[in-house]
């Protein structure tokens, strides 16, 4: 080899090098999902990010995702898989300046169960003073539910309760052999008083005693997230209330329709309801 092709190797290598320190580079955790369960998606941009300010941009079946940054050039996005969608390898496709890349996540197949429950027809069959209320009800929180602010929450979320759980995310119920609805939250056993802690910091958003959810409430962790607590006994946080992660904030009871003392806990993520379970398990 002569000189002028190793000068033209040296410079055609450092060439390459930088092209690989500028290289956005993706990671998935976890890589594989059932239907209901969030999922992280980290992306580091180069080192440069500073002199040239941006965010990445995220694409996942249809839904744009905002990332948030979590160090100088890394940044982060949680991103909800439906309940409703179907097996299979779907894209998650990063867009930061002029390069885009996309990397694959896996929602496995699953079976949620299926639990029968009979009661007396009376106690399912709501009044229309009930109705009108519980369709207002929904509305509010449904407006609240879709606010999307700054980030507060910071590092992992941990468990509202020391309880095991007394049902799991995604079971049909299946009422007196007809009605069908979905739990879209998880179950805590608790007895009355047991101590309900915030999952991470937060600001209450809503605490209001609901038809269904009885008193309830809800905390706004920015970024699209918010955890909802139900059928507590009593409040121990005021509403606007900046909470932190592990805060006393209720103690679980049966208020509204609850068949027992129990905590109903709800996360919400950007229009979603995620398995409350599966963001626990993420290592933020
Ligand atoms: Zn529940």
């Amino acid at each position: 080899m002569n000189a002028v092709n190793i000068i033209f190797l040296s410079v055609l290598l450092i060439f390459l090098s930088c092209l690989q320190a500028y290289a956005m580079q993706m990671e998935l955790q976890p890589k594989e999902v059932i239907p209901g369960d969030v999922f992280v998606v980290k992306v580091q941009v180069g080192n440069d990010s500073s002199s040239t300010p941006g965010f990445p941009q995220a694409e996942f079946l249809g839904s744009k995702i905002s990332f948030f940054q979590d160090a100088k050039t890394i940044f982060m996005a949680l991103i909800p898989v439906d309940i409703g969608a179907s097996p299979g390898k779907y894209p998650v496709t990063v867009t930061f300046k002029d390069e885009k890349k996309a990397v694959l996540i896996r929602v496995k197949p699953h079976k949620f169960p299926t639990q029968k429950i009979t009661l007396p027809e009376e106690k399912v069959m709501l009044g229309p003073e009930d109705l009108k209320r519980a369709e207002r009800e929904r509305e509010i929180l449904n407006n609240i539910l879709s606010q999307y602010t700054a980030r507060i929450w910071d590092g992992h979320f941990i468990t509202p309760t020391d309880t095991v759980l007394s049902e799991e995310f995604g079971v049909t119920r299946i009422m007196n052999n007809k009605r069908n609805s979905i739990h879209r939250g998880v179950d805590y056993k608790g007895d009355m008083g047991t101590p309900v802690r915030a999952v991470n910091s937060g600001k209450v958003v809503l605490r209001d005693e609901l038809f269904f959810g009885g008193r309830t409430l809800v905390i706004d962790h920015g970024t699209g997230l918010f955890s909802i607590y139900m059928h507590l006994s009593e409040f121990r946080a005021a509403q606007g209330e900046k909470v932190s992660r592990g805060q006393l904030i209720g103690l679980a009871g049966m208020s509204g329709r609850a068949t027992g003392p129990h905590l109903h806990m709800g996360v919400k993520l950007i229009g979603v309801n995620v398995n409350p379970v599966s963001l626990f398990r993420l290592k933020l």
